[in-house]
């Protein structure tokens, strides 16, 4: 199966289609992460926060795939001392994945009560010119924390991960990044299982008109809608079910049918009020 790729704007591609480890058990995290590789992942999105980077480090170490064949993400969970403790935080990324570069490397979430954003931003465009990462960009940045970021700033982030899946699109936000040429990462981007999405008309009717699942019929959905994706799953045959995915193709009727799905959904936190 070939993943597509995007080219952001640091110019690295970036496989469309990656893996996400968000609440993947520290403890169970190398056998996971190991599952995915041997599914065909190339593309891992993991977080400090997570607690389970070492996990993935040992997981790629056990791989054997050369290096370059990989992309790797992580993110930085920016505190009050985010100035003195930025640059520890990547370091310690970094030994826990056993690498000397991620691929990209994100503000975790703006946080705006501690107005830290722009500083931690000024922080990882040093880490990128070090050669540390070779892109960077943020996750759940609405749109006045993209304009003080600009404003503020060298180089416009490669990415930004939000929350999108059906219910919840962002429009707005995705209008504004494609504008400025930042790429759009949908995080939960099977609603994180939170709703019924599987059971809309929608999705169920493409599905059984494709003959796959829908899942796979959402994932699609998202690669068509150009977004970067890393659904999360412990189990093999799901991560295989979710990869498998470039062998058909929605209609456009399809595509709008599952984007008029949207009803602002929001089944994550608030990136306002998550501080
Ligand atoms: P998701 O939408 O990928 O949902 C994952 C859940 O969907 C699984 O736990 C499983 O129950 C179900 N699922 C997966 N495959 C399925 C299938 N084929 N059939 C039926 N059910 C299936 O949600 P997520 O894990 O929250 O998001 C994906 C990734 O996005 C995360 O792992 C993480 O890497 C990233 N993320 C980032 C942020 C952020 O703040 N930046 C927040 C949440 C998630």
């Amino acid at each position: 199966m070939t993943i597509p790729t995007i080219t952001l704007n640091s110019g690295r591609d970036i496989p469309q289609l990656g893996f996400g480890v968000f609440q993947v058990d520290p403890a169970e995290t190398e056998r996971i992460v190991t599952d995915a590789l041997e599914a065909g992942y190339r593309h891992i999105d993991t977080a400090a926060i997570y607690g389970n980077e070492e996990g993935v480090g040992r997981a790629i170490a056990k791989s054997g795939i050369p290096r370059d064949e990989l992309f790797i993400t992580t993110k930085q969970w920016i505190t009050e001392q985010a100035a003195d403790r930025s640059r520890p935080a990547i370091e310690s990324s970094l030994e826990k994945l056993g690498l000397d570069r991620v691929d990209l490397y994100l503000i975790h979430w703006p946080a705006p009560a501690n107005d830290l954003y722009v500083e931690a931003w000024h922080a990882l465009e040093q880490f990128q010119a070090d050669g540390l990462t070779s892109s960077i960009g943020v996750s759940n940045f609405l749109v006045p924390h993209l304009e003080r970021l600009l404003d503020a700033s060298d180089i416009v982030p490669a990415v930004n991960q939000i929350e999108v899946h059906p219910a919840y699109q962002q429009p707005g936000v995705q209008a504004f990044c494609r504008d400025k040429g930042i790429a759009i990462e949908a995080w939960a981007p099977l609603g994180q299982g939170k709703y019924p999405l599987f059971e809309e008309a929608a999705v169920a009717d493409a599905a059984e008109a494709h003959g796959k699942t829908p899942a796979q019929v959402v994932i699609r959905w998202h690669l068509q809608r150009g977004h970067i994706v890393f659904p999360k799953s412990n189990r093999a045959e799901r991560m295989a079910e979710n990869f498998d995915v470039t062998d058909f193709e929605l209609t456009i009727g399809e595509v709008a049918a599952i984007t008029a799905l949207e009803r602002d959904g929001r089944v994550g936190s608030h990136p306002d009020s998550f501080n």
